[in-house]
């Protein structure tokens, strides 16, 4: 099986795994564990924030820092198909009861088919403009206070999923997060693949978080790690983040075997990452000149490609489910296909998908 649908898919390589094996490990919960410290450390470092905490999984750090910069009853702004708003359960009103704004951008790029993507050169689907921003913040406060629910937290997404892997300029990240800032909200990045932004556009890790009050990485997806991501932010921040991440079930014991995997990746797995944009661009190359397919998103600037059947009777998941059938793995979202690239996906396979799409198109 060709498994495109996720970067998640990546499994831990033969070196990994003897690394991991290799971990000296120490009660995590007591801040003993010398693999899980050398990586909070690291991380920090690349980040450039004061502290590190690592947790399970992207969406627990998400969830965490919803809790911590939010009261109840709060407004958290995102872009309408952010992560933390269409695939985390909701976790953010149970757990922290706040409201959620969904902020559509005045380009109108979405993963949902439903949505009018307009011209694609002036397109970045996933993120906004401080113009957008000042539109939704200045409908939040439409009714004076106290009858205004307050707005407390402003969540990106680097790169952006149901974007297609898009990256915000930094231009545009800095104005959008110096109004937040100036309308008295915090700013915290989804950096799931924020590794991936910087190796495409060469920007450091530290300069995107220079603009935001939280951030972390994930290691399970390109990064190829089994499981684990970190949660970076200021030392009060990450003080309050321990809290509940033991009140949340997130602290854990030799937690070292997980955090050394992280630590193999962040050594072996972040320049290579550019190997999987050239993948998805040329996945992107190969479905543009398909007939029968169109791009959403135009050319992707990292890993992920949004295709959708351009053949009338033909949906997204029908040619998910031919696809399957003939070894090629993709996710069907929003009447959209999606196509990862990853470490388990080879240049040769990405010539086979094509080939395979070709055929399930006929
Ligand atoms: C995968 C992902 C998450 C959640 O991370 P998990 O480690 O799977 O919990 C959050 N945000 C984005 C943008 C993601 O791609």
């Amino acid at each position: 099986m060709i498994a495109l649908s996720s970067d998640t898919e990546t499994r831990p390589s033969a070196a990994m795994r003897a690394a991991i094996a290799a971990a000296p490990v120490g009660d995590e919960q007591r801040g003993e564990d010398p693999s899980v410290n050398l990586l909070l450390e690291r991380v920090a470092e690349l980040l450039g924030m004061e502290a590190a905490l690592f947790l399970p999984t992207g969406t627990m750090c998400n969830l965490i820092s919803v809790k911590v910069h939010t009261q109840a009853g709060d407004v958290i702004v995102a872009e309408r198909d952010a992560h933390v708003l269409r695939a985390e359960s909701g976790g953010a009103g149970l757990v922290s009861g706040v409201i959620t704004e969904a902020l559509v951008a005045s380009d109108h790029a979405s993963a949902f088919a439903d949505v009018d993507a307009g011209p694609a050169s002036a397109r970045i689907p996933g993120t906004f403009t401080a113009e957008d921003l000042r539109a939704a913040l200045d409908r939040l406060t439409m009714m004076p206070a106290p009858y205004a629910p307050p707005a407390s937290l402003l969540c990106v997404e680097q790169t952006h999923n149901f974007g297609g892997g898009s990256i915000w300029p930094l231009e545009r990240l800095a104005a959008v997060s110096d109004l937040a800032r100036t309308r008295g909200l915090r700013v915290h990045m989804d950096g799931a693949r924020l590794l991936n932004a910087v190796v495409a556009s060469g920007v450091p890790a530290a300069q995107w978080c220079s603009h935001v009050d939280s951030a972390w990485i994930d290691f399970t997806k390109g990064l190829g790690a089994p499981l684990g991501a970190v949660l970076a932010g200021s030392r009060a921040f990450i003080a309050q983040a321990l809290r509940y991440k033991f009140a949340f079930g997130g602290a854990m014991r030799q937690a070292g075997i997980a955090a050394a995997g992280c630590l193999y990746a962040l050594d072996h797995h972040v320049e290579r990452l550019a190997e999987d944009h050239a993948n998805a661009s040329r996945l992107a190359t190969g479905i543009a000149a398909l007939s029968g397919v169109r791009l959403v998103y135009g050319m992707p600037q990292t890993n992920i490609v949004f295709f959708e059947p351009d053949r009338s009777g033909l949906s997204a998941a029908e040619l998910a489910r031919r696809c399957g059938e003939r070894g090629l793995r993709m996710s069907a979202i929003g009447g959209r296909l999606r196509a990862v690239a990853h470490l388990d996906v080879s240049r040769a396979q990405v010539d086979e998908a094509l080939a395979i799409i070709a055929d399930a198109l006929r």
